[in-house]
């Protein structure tokens, strides 16, 4: 146990370092100073919390908590809550200032915050979640609020947390306040379209990567890493658009079938976790998933999947980022060399944060629009911030991760720099 902690540390550290490392040469391609980056490459702020829950068996359990807040000149800070057993401080600063990032690419008015808690939620009842995501907004009530840090759900939470979340906010600030936290349920403010809107994001951005390769989506061959919020609906939304999904995969295993999985019955047989492999007897590894034979390649899981030591075994021509961190920097130079057109996660998963953004503007102004509008403004967005980025990186030459990082910082690092911080 010990060391699969020390070794995914290992593993967050290098995730942190080459987020700064690409940060480092966005700012310097843009201009900036040093000063610049030493402001950027943490966090402003970072809080750990101890969190005691009584457990369902009269036990009591101390959970440890984290809330990262990376740049608020821009605007109040936002990004989701993860529950996973990996969990660390390390990592949670790296997802903060890829908030930032998405952010700055969809051009939302925010910087970047995440929140995690180390835990495992599949152990653990419903109640008991009740009292964690209770006992973590007691505990960061301090730094948090609708002006100053907006949560939302990520791995392994959901519409229900939130909704505790919520309840527990109001309840200490003795008013009722929606627009403290997204991914709500609908009847408590939450948005149409949110709970797809990170595999909504996806879906147009392999539609438009697929354009540029001269792909046609209709009968292309897609495989999915990851059956969780993004992967399922994404799994729905390219099964629908007459894409041929192939693989699929959970945290146990992986499923193949040249002709087309059967999505709908996958989506109708899968936990709240997204589990569905454990189903079926015969299923391959999530390594030989990433490796299979297709057009379009969709890690939607978690971080460090295609690497150095795999990157050259991919087939995909286009491998569009769903999770946040899945090709480490090496892995993005083998792929870039063999002519893959990668879309970044910061560009690709944007769309769950821009329908946060829409949720937060619908509980500002108490006024709610229509699925229909939702998905056209979000269309609009995610259209625009990928052409954005394409022609930065096709006329300045550079990959399309560094040009995404080029726009993300952009914006938030002219707001520091009119503040006077810089
Ligand atoms: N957790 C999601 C992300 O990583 C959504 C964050 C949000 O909606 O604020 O982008």
């Amino acid at each position: 146990m010990q060391e699969a902690t020390e070794s995914k540390e290992k593993e967050n550290m290098n995730v942190l370092f080459s987020t700064q490392k690409v940060i480092k040469e966005a700012l310097d391609k843009l201009g900036y100073a040093d000063e610049m980056y030493e402001l950027m490459k943490e966090p402003i702020r970072m809080l750990t919390v101890r969190i005691p829950v009584r457990m369902d068996d009269g036990s009591t359990k101390i959970f440890t908590g984290y809330r990262a807040q990376h740049n608020d000149a821009v605007g109040p800070t936002k990004g989701g809550v993860r529950f996973h057993p990996s969990v660390t401080e390390t990592e949670v600063k790296a997802l903060s200032i890829w908030m930032s990032l998405k952010a700055g690419i969809v051009d939302l008015p925010y910087g970047g915050g995440k929140g995690g808690i180390v835990c495992d939620p599949r152990d653990m009842s419903f109640r008991e979640l009740e009292r964690l995501s209770r006992g973590y907004v007691r505990a960061i009530s301090q730094v948090v609020g609708p002006t100053k840090d907006i949560p939302a759900p990520d791995v392994f939470t959901n519409s229900q947390i939130m909704a505790w979340m919520l309840d527990e906010y109001s309840r200490i600030r003795e008013f009722d306040s929606p627009g403290f936290i997204t991914g709500k349920p609908i009847v408590l403010g939450g948005s149409h379209g949110r709970e797809s809107a990170t595999a909504k994001g996806v879906t147009i951005c392999i539609r438009e990567a697929a354009k540029k390769k001269g792909i046609d989506i209709e009968g292309a061959r897609v495989v999915i890493q990851g059956f969780g919020n993004a992967g399922s609906f994404l799994a729905k939304f390219m099964h629908d658009q007459g894409a041929k999904v192939i693989g699929i995969s959970d945290a146990y295993g992986a499923l193949h079938d040249p002709d087309g999985l059967d999505i709908e019955y996958l989506l109708d047989r899968r936990d709240s976790f997204g589990t569905v492999t454990n189903l079926f007897k015969e299923t391959i590894s999530n390594q030989e998933l990433l490796e299979l034979d297709c057009d379009i390649l969709v890690p939607a899981a978690i971080e460090n999947q295609i690497t150095e030591a795999n990157a050259a075994n991919i087939k995909a021509k286009i491998v569009v980022e769903a999770a946040n961190g899945p090709t480490t920097l090496e892995g993005t130079r083998i792929l870039t060399e063999k002519d893959v057109l990668i879309v970044p996660d910061v560009l690709a998963s944007a769309g769950g944060v821009t329908v946060s953004y829409f949720e937060w503007v619908q509980n500002n102004q108490g006024y709610y629009w229509t699925e229909e509008e939702v998905e056209a403004k979000l269309e609009k967005v995610m259209v625009q911030a990928f052409n954005n980025i394409y022609n930065l990186s096709r006329g300045r030459k550079v990959n399309m991760r560094l040009a995404a990082y080029m726009v993300g910082v952009r914006k938030m690092a002219e707001a520091s720099r009119f503040r006077g911080w810089v």
